[in-house]
């Protein structure tokens, strides 16, 4: 159990480290959700290109501490190609996950599983969370979170 937390926080430190598909871009046309966490100064963006009902660009820009920026890179990483309604019941699942909340455990999470252990520090929930919340934002059919 020690060695599976280790994994899980190597997984998340690789991540802060070298965080995958940040920086948003210009050229659109893109939809994108921008969330705050005043409890810990977390303050991410996400932006989704998706063109025939697929994710075909995922993007992320903000800062925060290692648990928010590392589930925004795996989050982008993990939506890239897929299909829309797949990527968000993938994003939901994972918000279950992390709130603690009866989830789909036949879901494969990939590299998301790190942040099960979240569920035991209420604290940080939020941090593990606003960028999936963010993505499912970018995703809705209806509305424009173009700014
Ligand atoms: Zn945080």
């Amino acid at each position: 159990m020690a060695q599976l937390d280790n994994l899980y926080r190597e997984i998340i430190m690789e991540h802060f480290k070298n965080p995958r598909n940040k920086g948003l871009l210009t050229d659109g046309p893109y939809r994108k959700y921008r969330f705050k966490n005043p409890s810990c100064g977390d303050d991410i963006t996400i932006q989704t290109k998706t063109e025939a009902n697929r994710v075909s660009d995922c993007r992320h820009e903000g800062s925060g501490c290692s648990i928010c920026c590392a589930s925004a890179s795996i989050l982008t990483e993990m939506m890239i190609g897929r299909d829309v309604d797949e990527a968000k019941t993938i994003a939901e699942t994972f918000v279950a996950m992390v709130k603690n909340e009866p989830y789909d455990e036949t879901i494969d999470l990939g590299e998301a599983e790190a942040f099960q252990g979240v569920r035991m520090f209420p604290a940080r929930t939020k941090c593990a969370t606003i960028a999936w919340l963010a993505f499912l934002e970018t995703i809705k059919p209806e509305g424009d979170t173009n700014e």
